[in-house]
């Protein structure tokens, strides 16, 4: 587990170096004491070098080469480097195995005596943690990557504060800690800052368990109400908090620690984060971390996005969008008219397929302005950031342009017209300055220059032609001494070490050792086949071209700081702005895919119905390919006029699937062969209400969905074996969790509860927990189950149905159909599925003798 907050980043005085160090090694373990709990990145000229037990852990860790420098206390000291070139991919994989890192730099110029006393000085300019990133490089463009840090009451309440660093974003909630799982599920964070009292909640533990490298460990102190107020209102250059939010003690609490955590990992820099924003419970679905992970909505249980709900309706074109994608997938929302006001903007963009085909064409070009803008906000931005702000606007002025045309000719819905006026705001005066200002490529760093654009500054570009015009001098220069001298291959060349100076080759260079040149021609270095002279005449041009060359570089540097200034203080339009763009994306995305893979509108209301006609699960469809998907009703909570038209998508037979709009039915148990699609059809109807409340057209031929409070899923069984809990107690777990929470308006699916123990434990707890379900609960369920003896259930909740997965048996084989019909199904022709596994012919036969046994023995009613 790191190490507190102290231990990271405060001096312990009383720690002396031992004696007899160099005066390097001594700075070294002075600037190592202070952070004792990071890998130290020390810079030594062109390499970040590591020693003693770093360069160990370190060397492991990157799979390079330790070696050693001197002796420390009579033993070898251990050493590591890494270029500073190539510093960032080594920092990545550190920061992705869990590490965090200091970064000292070299400051000012070498000591100007060699000597022993003489050590350049340096100073630590970043802590890089696993929440405080902001390179793209260290950065997964399309997921946000959250600090969050959480204060804890010490009994039933937390405040959370998150952040991402790299972009601004800030928000806030207060919650019960019984829903701090949950809200961690959420955030998944890169990095929390906990107190101590919070280690011991099972939401850290279990993050800590699954994520070692995520937890950071802070004094109470840090968590400090007052302080944060203090922090905010610094933060945020304000005198009074009331006008931003109504932020509660533990909320504060929590802001201040995260802010202060970012001040000090940052060295005194602070981004430029937006005031937090507060939200709420009552907003948006929740969705334990459970459900979450059984659901695979933004990674597969293997841990893979492509498999994932996110990876399969994923149609963004931007990284801020696909940021905003997961966003939204992780809290769908609650309130039917914020639903329908996104659906209104994507039914519009669905039905525009040229004006969408335009709007993606144009955000293709808009690159990652938040980003941008949280690099230059922390003094580690670039050129390119300046040059991604200008196109980030010219992309956004373009983009209002078409929708404001689309609004003349055929009127926009709210969202879109929101976003359009978010877009339009300010910014043009900034864009038309860079544009003026820089270059149309940008470079990456402003070393070398060339960041600026000619006829911008009248004084670059006259520094800029004398540099130029002195490169013609040289050239000339060149042709003079060679015809003076009679050696025709004399060059003039330039190197970091000489600057610029006469090159010979070695048969021509007594000539210029010997009278009359030797006067002229100073001799300055001997190669193997090259001598190198000078000339005072040529010295003088050297120091007078290094001298243009650092005045336009400076000059550069003068200008940048300014852009960056102006940049800056644009940072809240410039955020509206580019959270309008990726709200554009996502709903472009959205309509692109409701366009091409034939998603309908959901109609999302207040009511209590789920009623999905042909719903589909886009997920397995997709993985299907080729092979079709067996489309299937869900019809929950019917009212009974609309019970009445059956419209069944499944292709099964028209009185069968009538059958399954019973009216008032708000509970399906669901049997079936194993493979026969259970598990397939309760998760796609979970995923059909999520995507509905997100805003999203859905996979089915209709949908009703009267909006979901909760989902809870338990499916398939797993062992918790990191938190000591076996497969059942997992289930029960969980199952437990459900049937205290679960409300009217939740959504319920449950697979197979109690098969992980003994046959007659199981059917009684899946039978007591159906009636909970059913009675108490009064929520909205699929139950799936291989306990045909439930089916009795029926003739004592009222709102239950049966319903079963169709598969025919064919001699001795079975053949699936994955059509959801009423009534229980006949048999779960597990002997079928397990010849089927190659499970030996002689065990198989075995089973069935054993299995005629069984039913014949077992008593007529189905009840036990
Ligand atoms: P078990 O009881 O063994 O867990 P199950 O009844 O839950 O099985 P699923 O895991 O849902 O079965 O489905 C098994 C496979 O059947 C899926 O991986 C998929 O390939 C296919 N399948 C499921 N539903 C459908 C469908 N509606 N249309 C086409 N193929 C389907």
């Amino acid at each position: 587990m790191p190490t507190p907050q102290e231990d990271l980043f405060a001096a312990k005085p009383d720690a002396k170096p031992a004696a007899k160090t160099t005066p390097m090694m001594e700075q070294y373990l002075r600037i190592k004491q202070q952070h004792s709990g990071a890998l130290l990145f020390y810079r030594m000229g062109d390499f970040y070098e590591l020693f003693f037990d770093d360069a160990v852990t370190a060397a492991a860790a990157l799979d390079i080469a330790l070696t050693k420098r001197g002796k420390h206390s009579g033993a070898d000291i251990p050493m590591c480097g890494v270029p500073v070139h190539s510093a960032e991919t080594y920092l990545s994989r550190l920061i992705r195995k869990g590490f965090r890192v200091v970064v000292c730099e070299q400051t000012g110029e070498p000591p100007k005596q060699r000597g022993a006393k003489s050590v350049m000085n340096r100073k630590v300019e970043r802590v890089i943690t696993p929440g405080t990133l902001t390179e793209d490089t260290l950065l997964d463009a399309r997921s946000h990557n959250f600090l969050v840090a959480l204060a804890y009451d010490g009994a039933q309440q937390c405040g959370l504060a998150w952040a991402d660093v790299s972009t601004g974003l800030f928000c806030t909630r207060l919650l019960p800690a019984d829903e701090l799982a949950m809200e961690l599920a959420r955030l998944a964070p890169g990095e929390l800052l906990v107190p101590e009292s919070a280690l011991a909640l099972d939401a850290v533990k279990t993050l800590e368990a699954e994520n070692p490298g995520a937890l950071t460990p802070l004094h109470e102190r840090d968590f400090d109400a007052r302080t944060g107020a203090q922090r905010l209102l610094r933060l945020l250059g304000i005198v009074s908090l009331e006008p931003v939010g109504d932020y509660q003690p533990l909320e504060l609490a929590a802001c201040g620690a995260l802010v202060g955590y970012v001040e000090s990992t940052q060295v005194g820099r602070l981004p430029s984060l937006e005031a937090p924003r507060r939200q709420t419970r009552q907003s948006v679905m929740a969705i334990d971390p459970a459900t979450r992970r059984n659901l695979e909505l933004t990674q597969s249980i293997s841990g893979e996005r492509k498999h994932s709900l996110l990876g399969t309706i994923d149609r963004t074109v931007t990284a801020p969008g696909a940021r905003l994608l997961k966003e939204w997938l992780a809290a769908p929302l609650l309130d039917p008219d914020a639903i329908n006001h996104r659906l209104d903007a994507v039914d519009c963009l669905r039905a525009v397929a040229g004006l969408r085909a335009r709007l993606r064409d144009l955000l293709r070009q808009t690159p990652d302005m938040a980003r941008a803008l949280g690099r230059l906000s922390l003094e580690r931005g670039g050129p390119r950031d300046l040059g991604a702000l200008r196109d980030g606007l010219r992309g956004a002025h373009r983009l209002r342009e078409r929708l404001d045309e689309t609004a003349a000719d055929a009127g926009l819905p709210d969202a879109l017209r929101q976003a359009a006026a978010d877009i339009g705001s300010d910014g043009a005066d900034l864009e038309q300055h860079l544009r003026r200002a820089l270059v149309a490529e940008p470079p990456p760093s402003l070393k070398d220059g060339g960041m600026v654009a000619h006829g911008y500054a009248a004084a670059l570009d006259d520094t800029r032609q004398m540099r130029d015009d002195s490169r013609k001098i040289v050239a000339a220069m060149q042709k003079r001494y060679a015809r003076e001298t009679g050696i025709a291959n004399l060059k003039i060349r330039h190197n970091n070490i000489l600057g610029y100076h006469i090159d010979v080759s070695a048969t021509h260079a007594d000539r210029l050792m010997q009278e009359p040149l030797k006067h002229t021609y100073i001799h300055r270095q001997t190669m193997a086949s090259n001598v190198r002279f000078t000339t005072s005449e040529l010295s003088e041009l050297d120091a007078r071209i290094q001298h243009a060359k650092d005045n336009a570089i400076e000059q550069e540097q003068q200008i940048f700081n300014q852009l960056r200034e102006q940049a800056l203080d644009m940072s809240a339009p410039l955020k509206r702005i580019a959270a309008a763009v990726a709200r554009l994306d996502v709903l472009l995305a959205f309509g692109e895919r409701a366009d091409s893979d034939g998603h309908v509108r959901p109609q999302v209301d207040s009511s209590l119905v789920f009623d999905i006609r042909g719903g589909r699960h886009p997920v397995v469809e997709a993985a299907l390919g080729d092979t079709p998907f067996v489309a299937n009703d869900c019809a929950l909570n019917l009212p009974a006029q609309d019970a009445e038209n059956g419209n069944g998508g499944n292709g099964a037979d028209e009185a069968e699937t009538a059958g399954l709009q019973a009216p008032d039915k708000r509970v399906w148990l669901l049997t079936g062969p194993n493979m026969a699609g259970k598990s397939t059809f309760l998760r796609q109807n979970a995923l059909i209400a999520i995507l509905a409340q997100l805003g999203c057209f859905v996979p089915a031929q209709s949908a009703r969905i009267g909006a979901v409070d909760r989902i809870f899923s338990r499916v398939g069984a797993a062992d918790d074996l990191a938190r000591g809990r076996s497969t059942f107690l997992a289930e029960m777990l969980e199952t437990a969790a459900i049937l205290h929470q679960a409300t009217p308006r939740s959504l319920v699916i449950l697979d197979e509860i109690g098969r992980g123990t003994a046959t007659f434990d199981g059917l009684a707890i899946a039978w007591a927990v159906l009636e909970h379900l059913h009675n108490s609960n009064q929520c909205r369920a699929l139950f799936a189950t291989h306990y045909h003896e439930l089916a009795a259930l029926q003739a004592t909740l009222p709102a239950l149905a049966a319903v079963h997965m169709r598969a025919r048996q064919w001699r001795d084989d079975i053949v699936f159909l994955h059509e959801v019909a009423p009534g229980t199904a006949d048999a779960s022709y597990g002997l079928q599925v397990a010849k089927l596994a190659g499970i030996p012919a002689a065990v198989v036969a075995r089973a069935q003798e054993r299995l005629d046994h069984f039913e014949a023995a077992r008593p007529k009613s189905g009840v036990p």
